[in-house]
């Protein structure tokens, strides 16, 4: 008789942190949640494993908190760490529920396939269930030109994987998964959104600010299903292509948008993917399609996520607001006004950032330099083909959240620059577009010339902007700041389009549209100087 493997997430470590005293750490979630005050931030090669690893915490402690408002979550925050009497009430009630090979109640995969479910069938008979898949399908998210060099000596097919890579792996499927192939849907954010969540000073704070109070939550979220997570599911199953009517806010948190289940063999053996020495390890699994939310049910508005409306002709037609994601080459920062401040027509901000901005209100953080958001994300062309993961911090003063005058700056400060990006496009267009018909290769440089212009533009743009953020701290100094990056506009613009000029070519014909182009870009500059600063 063999033992069965047991990997308990609640009590075995796998949770890769950064200690308050700047160490590196591996704790398991128990330990993750006693001692949060103690730990700085998650930390892991891998943004989505943080994003969902930040998530399933904050679905633990939103069970075990159930904050009514804002006022909970501040005497949360006052109370500087997490209750360790009420954690070890939610171990003892649901920690057996965490256990990655449980035989019947496996956590985040589904209990009605046993552990042997990778062996054929009997003569005759069909099993239940799809074929076994390369676990390597856990890290299907990540991306070719990262992560999957350092283990490329390894095809799909040879992952041996430690459990606590399992883990990690499991936590990325609710919030990152993506259609992935035929019959596939994504998540039930649908495409992998940008996720905006709040980064304190120490990792207590980062969860205690995740947690969202009742009058915050999504407004799909079905009331009757509030109790209702992973680790209270009864039966604990995930059934296959299954449309659900209605999502409680903790089991939208872990959403099941995949029926899985790990294969564990017993041996002793490297980890393909972090290289440790592990005494159980899963080379398959059950992947196949799993729960996702009935069209019907309408977009789930997800507190971590900010929403853009229609605009233009779109907003004619029934079209709802859609989720800000990531965009080919567009940084992060010209999203500012749409995650951080925006709640008008134009677009909704991140019910968390919301969350932060009352508490700022009611004098909670109000004595803060800086609240810090970590955005995280990952840009799919939808069928897991998986382009780009995005992790970067966007920083705000108090005063900026909280003041929809502040808003209304950002959001003209960044359709300024995007005029100016605009006129770098069509000046350029204008002078060096080849006609039709023209050389093919002469197209194709002069395309690759004008997109490292405006790349280079929006680079420089995203280094004043910081400054400019800070400058609306004081409302006093609101106008300044907005003449200051008007200025930065106009004098960003004419340096790009002459880098860009300098690569165009000297052949004659060249020359002459040069130097036309550089008169062009001259008039518009004094142009937008007279509009924007009265000069
Ligand atoms: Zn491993």
């Amino acid at each position: 008789m063999t033992l069965s493997p047991r990997f308990n997430l609640w009590t075995d470590p796998w949770i890769r942190v950064i200690r308050g005293d700047g160490g590196d750490d591996e704790v398991s979630i128990g330990d993750c949640l006693v001692r949060a005050h103690e730990l700085a931030v998650l930390s892991d090669p891998s943004p989505l494993v943080v994003g969902g690893t930040q998530r399933l915490l904050a679905a633990i402690l939103q069970a075990i908190y159930q904050p009514g408002d804002v006022g909970d979550i501040a005497a949360l925050l006052g109370a500087g760490r997490f209750d360790e009497a009420r954690l070890r009430q939610f171990e003892r009630d649901y920690a057996a529920r965490f256990d990655l090979f449980h035989p019947e109640a496996p956590f985040l995969q589904t209990g009605d396939v046993p552990l042997d479910g990778y062996r054929k069938p009997e003569k005759g008979r069909q099993r239940a269930w799809g074929d076994p898949q390369p676990v390597a399908r856990l890290f299907a998210e990540v991306p070719v030109a990262t992560e999957r060099t350092h283990f490329n000596h390894v095809t799909d097919e040879g992952h041996r994987l430690c459990p606590a890579c399992c883990a990690r792996g499991l936590v990325t499927v609710p919030a990152f998964v993506s259609s992935g192939g035929s019959g596939m849907h994504p998540s039930i954010n649908g495409m992998p959104p940008i996720y905006v969540l709040p980064a304190g000073d120490n990792l207590f704070e980062t969860l205690a600010l995740s947690l969202i109070s009742r009058d915050l939550q999504p407004r799909t979220a079905d009331p009757g299903r509030g109790d209702q997570a992973i680790w209270t599911s009864d039966p604990p199953v995930v059934n296959k292509d299954h449309a659900v009517e209605a999502v409680g806010y903790l089991e939208s948190l872990t959403f099941p948008a995949r029926r899985m289940r790990l294969y564990p063999h017993t041996g002793s053996t490297l980890c393909t993917h972090c290289g440790r020495p592990a005494a159980v390890f899963v080379t398959h699994m059950l992947f196949e399609m799993g729960h996702w939310l009935n069209k019907e049910a309408g977009i789930w508005d997800d507190p971590f996520v900010a929403f853009r409306n229609p605009q233009g002709r779109a907003r004619s037609s029934d079209a709802g607001p859609r989720p800000v994601r990531p965009e080919a080459g567009k940084a992060l920062w010209r999203e500012y006004a749409n995650l951080l401040l925006e709640e008008d027509e134009a677009g909704i901000r991140p019910r968390v950032v919301r969350q932060v901005s009352l508490l700022i209100e009611r004098r909670t953080l109000a004595e803060r330099q800086e609240l810090r958001f970590r955005c995280i994300g990952v840009r799919t062309d939808g069928k897991a083909k998986i382009f780009e993961w995005l992790d970067e911090a966007l920083e705000a003063p108090p005063a900026v959240l909280t003041d929809p005058d502040a808003a209304g700056y950002v959001q003209a400060a960044l359709e300024q620059a995007h005029e100016g990006a605009s006129v770098l496009r069509k000046v350029f267009d204008r002078h060096f577009r080849p006609e039709r018909g023209g050389a093919r290769q002469d197209f194709v440089r002069f395309n690759s010339v004008r997109e490292r212009m405006l790349a280079d533009y929006w680079q420089r743009m995203g280094m004043h902007f910081r400054r400019f953020i800070n400058d609306l701290r004081d409302p006093r100094q609101r106008d300044n700041a907005e003449r200051g990056w008007a200025r930065a506009v106009i004098e960003v613009v004419r340096p790009c389009f002459n880098a860009a000029l300098d690569q165009v070519g000297a052949r004659a014909d060249a020359l002459r549209a040069r130097v036309e182009a550089e008169s062009d870009c001259e008039r518009w500059l004094y142009a937008k100087r007279k509009e924007w600063l009265y000069e």
